[in-house]
């Protein structure tokens, strides 16, 4: 495959205005699937999770999930759409070897959510409010696996499997208007905008939003404007980009991709693209005009769905508070700076430090503990830092040192102990023996012995050399295997040298 020329981005944005356009998916947590009772599950035998209505057998007929409904209309509503009073569902008629129907059943022109938007922060600081189009409620298809070739796809493959286990699963499909004024935002608004969709989801559980398992997939559109014109460019989309990182990666590629083309007088392709991880690049797809023609028609098998007011009102009622307006409020209330504050965000502490704070430690002692020590666990054994311990333990702990009873380095002695399951922090400084010895007679047995071991020490901080202590400490703090509060030592040591 020929290596695509890039324009440098600055001078690309310089040149060209980006205009953005996001279709996200995301796969409900439902029970069962869409139009019939098989199991909705990730990772079992292939074809097991399957029936005649989700293989598209004769006979089959689909049944509307209720609690499917019911995701759509709470996910519609935190994007502050409108809701259908009537709507109905539509097939939208394709053949791909991984859709056993011949026809995905979806919404088109009656979408149960529209007309909503969503605002974005930036890591400056800069607000952006995305329009939404649609949310519209549909089944996914199933798992195509090509075996044989080098890439894992399609071209070059001996042959391929399919697993129709997550055909059926239930979609919600969110289209966004067009986005412009992102300017060189543009690959953060990717990102940032999926990130809220994510958060949204999971605040409201209706999702497991893991994308890495594909639970959240995004396609980004992507146009380029000359400066000055009125007219929009020929876009392309980038199908199935699942991470974060990912979507700002592919719309800044393709923004530098664009540009240099048009920059060299070419045109571009209306087409859809894939997103390739390793190298951090798009490949064409195949092309895409406006008027594919899925020939779209009212799904006779079905009946429309029309939500009444008094339910739709009954489910506002459940909604989340929005994870936006939490973090505000989250942050103010704790007094982190910016920076503080994002390390918590990025590294998803924001429940357990919230939680930890709840449970009686301050703002800055949670924060230090979960983006500090614990990340570090974590991150080495390739774990969530939150399964670890519990906020309870934390606090407790924190408060082992808040009390005096501990020292920092004792403390992370501790969490060892709790993390290995001997119990709470408490019942690991029991069976542990790591108190901070408080008694200050076993201190001054201590450093007498020490001050008598170094004479020289001795007289210079008679002489007034308080700062060659130092040396002393350190002693001390061996000999009561570190279990001391060092700033006491200190205090006793110049009182018996008589200072
Ligand atoms: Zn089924
Ligand atoms: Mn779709």
């Amino acid at each position: 495959m020929a290596k695509d020329k890039l324009l440098d981005f600055d001078k690309a944005i310089e040149l060209y205005e980006p205009v953005l356009g996001f279709e996200v998916h995301v796969e409900l947590n439902t029970k069962t699937k869409m139009f019939c009772g098989c199991a909705n599950a990730f990772g079992q035998g292939a074809n097991t999770n399957t029936c005649p209505t989700c293989l598209g057998l004769p006979g089959g007929l689909p049944q509307v999930n209720e609690k499917a409904i019911e995701s759509s209309i709470r996910l519609g509503l935190a994007l502050g759409c409108e809701i259908a009073e009537n709507c109905r569902f539509a097939r939208k008629q394709y053949f791909y070897p991984d859709l056993a129907k011949n026809f995905q059943t979806s919404q088109y022109d009656e979408p149960i959510a529209f007309d909503g938007e969503l605002t974005l922060e930036l890591a400056s600081g800069r607000e952006i409010t995305v329009q939404i189009e649609r949310a519209h409620m549909e089944e996914d298809a199933g798992k195509l696996t090509h075996v044989g070739g080098a890439t894992g796809r399609i071209q070059g493959a001996e042959y391929s499997l399919v697993d129709f286990n997550r055909g059926g699963v239930p979609l919600v499909e969110i289209v966004t208007k067009i986005i412009e004024g992102a300017e060189a935002d543009a690959p953060e608004v990717g990102r940032a905008y999926v990130g809220a969709i994510r958060d949204i989801v999971r605040a409201l559980g209706v999702s497991n939003a893991r994308m890495e398992e594909g639970n959240i997939r995004c396609d980004a559109n992507v146009s380029l404007r000359p400066r000055g014109s009125t007219v929009l460019g020929t876009r392309t989309e980038t199908k199935n980009v699942n991470s974060l990182r990912s979507v700002e990666r592919a719309v800044r590629y393709e923004i530098q991709r664009q540009a240099a083309i048009l920059e060299a007088g070419g045109t571009i392709t209306q087409e859809t693209r894939h997103w390739h991880e390793d190298t951090g690049t798009t490949s064409a797809g195949r092309p895409k005009s406006d008027a594919d023609d899925y020939r779209y028609f009212p799904e006779p098998d079905l009946v429309p769905v029309a939500p009444s007011r008094e339910w739709v009102e009954e489910l506002r009622a459940t909604l989340p508070e929005p994870p936006m307006a939490r973090r505000k409020r989250l942050r103010e209330a704790w007094g982190f700076t910016a920076l503080e504050f994002q390390d918590v965000v990025n590294g998803e502490l924001l429940d357990a430090v919230e939680a930890t704070v709840a449970a009686g430690a301050s703002p800055a002692d949670a924060r230090k503990w979960w983006t500090g020590e614990l990340t570090r666990i974590a991150n080495a054994r390739g774990v969530a830092a939150d399964t670890l311990v519990t906020p309870q333990q934390v606090a407790e702990l924190s408060g082992l040192i808040a009390s005096g009873e501990l020292t920092d380095r004792l403390a992370r002695q501790v969490l060892e102990g709790v993390i290995a399951g001997e119990g709470s922090p408490a019942e690991v400084v029991e069976k542990r023996g790591l108190k901070v010895v408080s008694d200050d007679g076993a201190l001054i047995a201590a450093i007498d012995e020490a001050l008598a071991a170094q004479p020289d020490v001795l007289a210079k901080i008679q002489d007034g050399k308080v700062q060659a202590a130092g040396a002393v400490i350190g002693a001390v703090m061996k000999a009561m295997k570190g279990q001391a509060d060092a700033a006491r030592v200190r205090e006793l040591i110049l009182e018996r040298a008589g200072q």
